[in-house]
């Protein structure tokens, strides 16, 4: 039988197709994987065996009768424990969800089973989506298959652990201030933020609302395609998803599409605060594009600097409000023993959430108090509404822009836990593509001397997700990354 660990989605679904291998086989293999490399990584939540077995069951039942199969048919796919799977347990790696089954099904996990994806397992994240190293999540702490003594950032970290150590070549994360693409970067992985409202978040468990943004993980720019392509598209469910035509991303990828464009490097992300090492990997990547024929330029985003403040106002009012449900009665945990109702709710949301995520429920529910309102709040989303012009500024001028995903590469366990401020703006810069809403992905570009993965972050004009993609494709073709193993789990 063909080992089918390594490859690539688009590889495993022509296997599948040519029927040279049973997605009944494609399932025992990572399962088997998962059995040798899950014990070092911890990335998971949840099997979904059951799920998985028998949808591999139907796909070769389908196969076999001839009859029609969607385009990611027979490819294993891992889920952030962040989204609804039908009859699955949806925990957000809380204690306070720690049981709770979720009742229905979340629309882009609907999309892809229809287009015969497998669910594999549900990945650890930091809870509720709150962190940069998912050393915040209720249950254990995943490690970075590069150095298992590093995170392997946040909060997505499963998702991106799990793709970069080969449990399923593709996985779902979401993405709200960058907790798809630091942690793609960190993983030496493909992390991909679209634009807000392209894809649905209907059975997404909300952390801000207005930033939220569900996208893919993979181990290369074609498959990032495929996946986007599969979850993309408007949703009556979500009055917030945008109603507009997905072309189909891997038809239309054209690394010549980079040609001639404007690539512009943002100056505040390239100076103070960046490490060393990785500046200069990014200085190689911009040669990179420059052979490829874009033509690099500067932009600046003069408010870029009020981002990382602006955001975690923001985030963490929405947060507060989006918390608020987590009452003992509606979902999950109900702590016993209390007298009254209001007890009630104090004792369960105390035993129920971690310190992140009441700092945060604090910190919103202040930014939002009378009084604060005008002051934090409103203020915040004027400068938000700064940043993003900076943003349509600058598109004037440039097709894309480029900075580092992270100003590092990933740091030891524990290295900021004592000091939140310093997790905080470890998302410099990831947070600016976010509150305005934009596409960005980011894409492995180099090493530093310590082995560990440099990402590049690449972020396009709304809607713009084919340019973003077939540049990135372009300079994944010349860029020696691909194909090397983490050394973790080699
Ligand atoms: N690290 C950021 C935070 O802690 C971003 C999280 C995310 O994108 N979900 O809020």
């Amino acid at each position: 039988m063909t080992d089918i660990i390594k490859k690539s989605a688009k590889e495993i679904n022509k296997l599948f197709l040519n029927k040279e291998i049973s997605a009944k086989e494609i399932l025992d293999q990572f399962y088997k994987q998962i059995e040798q490399v899950e014990s070092k990584i911890d990335a998971l939540n949840i099997s979904t065996k059951e799920l998985g077995y028998s949808q591999a069951e139907e796909l070769d039942k389908k196969l076999s009768k001839g009859e029609k199969l969607g385009p990611m048919a027979g490819v294993p796919i891992i889920i952030k424990d962040i989204l609804c799977v039908k009859n699955y347990p949806v925990t957000c790696s809380s204690k306070i969800l720690e049981n709770f089954i979720a009742p229905y099904e979340s629309t882009c996990t609907q999309k892809l089973w229809e287009a015969g994806a497998i669910c594999i397992a549900k990945s650890n994240m930091d809870e509720f989506a709150m962190g940069s190293s998912t050393e915040n999540s209720a249950f254990k702490k995943t490690k970075n298959p590069w150095n298992l003594k590093n995170v392997p950032g946040g909060s997505s970290g499963g998702s991106a652990a799990s793709v970069s150590a080969f449990e399923a070549p593709v996985s779902l994360g979401t993405d709200t201030g960058g907790s798809i693409r630091q942690p793609a970067g960190f993983c030496g992985i493909v992390g991909f933020k679209p634009t807000y409202g392209r894809v649905s978040r209907f059975g997404l468990v909300a952390f801000a609302s207005s930033l939220d943004q569900i996208g893919p993980f993979s181990r290369d720019v074609y498959d990032t395609a495929l996946v986007l392509e599969t979850i993309s598209g408007y949703d009556a469910k979500d009055s917030t998803s945008l109603n507009v035509d997905v072309p189909s991303y891997t038809k239309k990828l054209n690394p010549e599409l980079v040609k001639n464009k404007k690539i512009g490097v943002i100056k505040e992300l390239m100076g103070d605060g960046i490490d060393a090492e990785v500046k200069n990997e990014i200085e190689k990547s911009i040669k990179i594009f420059e052979n490829l024929g874009a033509d690099i330029v500067e932009v600046s985003l003069p408010n870029v600097k009020y981002a990382v403040p602006v955001y975690y106002i923001l985030a963490t009012a929405e947060a507060s409000a989006n918390l608020a449900r987590y009452d003992g009665v509606k979902y999950g945990l109900r702590s016993p023993g209390s007298k009254d109702l209001p007890s009630m709710y104090r004792t369960t949301r105390h035993d129920g959430f971690g310190a992140e995520v009441k700092r945060r429920i604090m910190l919103g529910t202040f930014a939002l108090s009378s009084g604060y309102y005008d002051a934090y709040y409103k203020k915040a989303q004027q400068v938000r509404k700064l940043v993003t012009q900076d943003f349509l500024n600058a598109f004037e001028k440039v097709d894309l822009m480029l900075s580092p995903t992270c100003p590092s590469t990933a740091f030891e366990f524990g290295a900021k836990v004592a000091d939140p401020l310093s997790m905080y703006i470890s998302d410099i810069a990831t947070i600016p593509a976010s509150l305005a809403g934009l596409p960005a992905m980011s894409i492995p570009c180099g090493f530093d001397s310590k082995g560990l993965p440099i990402g590049l972050q690449l972020i396009a004009p709304s809607l713009s997700e084919e340019l973003l993609l077939s540049s990135a494709l372009a300079f994944e073709k010349v860029c020696s990354f691909t194909g090397k193993v983490p050394a973790g789990v080699a």
